[in-house]
C-alpha cells in the first residue's frame, strides 16, 4: 500500500535502443549483456507496481552531434528510423513514459532530464530512489545520474545492467557517481530484493 507522502522507488531505462547494440550505428561493446538484467529488474519492478520509466536518444537528421556536422559522433538514433527503436526484447511494462532527448538539431543532450520534462514526471511519481541502468555508462547514464543528484533524487546504479563504450571511462564515471553520493548496486541483487525493496 502506498501512503500519501512516501516516496517511490523507480526504474530509469536509459537509452536502451538498436544504434547502441554491437553493431549498431554508435554500437557500445556488450550493449547486448545488459538486456537480460534491465529485463529481470524490470520484472521485478512491475510485480511489485513501482513506476518504470525510459529515455531515448532522439534526433533529427544532421543533428549537432553527428560527425557530418563536426560532431564526435557517427549519425544514430534518428528519430523514427529502425536504430532509434528501444531494443527487441526488452520487457518495458505497457505504458511506459518514455522521454525523448537530442531531439533539437543544434542541441545536445546526455542527460535523460535535459529538456525532457522527466524531473516534473518523477515528482508526479513521488520518486525518491531512482535506480538506474542502460547505455551508455561514461555518457547517458553519468550525465543522468549527475543530475539526479543535483535536483535531490537518489540515484541508485544498477551495475550488471549499464556498459561503456570505454571500460575505464566507465569505471571512472561509476566512481565518479559513487563519491557524490550514489549507490552501486548489483543488478542481480536488485532483481531479486524483493523484502528490501517493499518496505
Ligand atoms: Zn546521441
Amino acid at each position: 500500500m502506498r501512503m500519501e507522502g512516501e516516496v517511490m522507488d523507480a526504474l530509469l531505462v536509459v537509452d536502451l535502443q538498436a544504434d547502441f547494440m554491437p553493431g549498431g550505428a554508435l554500437g557500445v561493446p556488450d550493449g547486448d549483456r545488459v538486456i537480460g538484467p534491465l529485463n529481470r529488474c524490470l520484472d521485478s519492478f512491475a510485480r511489485r507496481g513501482l513506476p518504470v520509466f525510459a529515455s531515448r536518444d532522439w534526433h533529427p537528421a544532421g543533428h549537432c552531434s553527428f560527425r557530418e556536422r563536426g560532431g564526435p559522433w557517427p549519425a544514430h538514433c534518428v528519430a523514427g528510423t529502425p536504430g532509434a527503436a528501444f531494443v527487441p526484447g526488452l520487457r518495458l511494462p505497457p505504458g511506459t513514459p518514455v522521454v525523448s532527448k537530442a531531439a533539437d538539431p543544434e542541441r545536445e543532450a546526455y542527460s535523460a532530464f535535459d529538456g525532457t520534462g522527466l524531473e516534473a514526471l518523477l515528482r508526479r511519481a513521488r520518486v525518491g530512489r531512482l535506480f538506474l541502468g542502460g547505455l551508455a555508462t561514461e555518457y547517458c547514464v553519468l550525465y543522468t545520474g549527475r543530475d539526479a543528484l543535483r535536483l535531490g533524487f537518489q540515484p541508485a546504479v544498477l551495475e550488471g545492467a549499464v556498459a561503456a563504450i570505454s571500460a575505464p571511462d566507465g569505471e571512472r564515471a561509476l566512481a565518479e557517481l559513487a563519491a557524490q553520493g550514489a549507490v552501486l548496486l548489483d543488478s542481480e541483487e536488485v532483481a531479486g530484493w524483493k523484502e528490501a525493496l517493499r518496505s
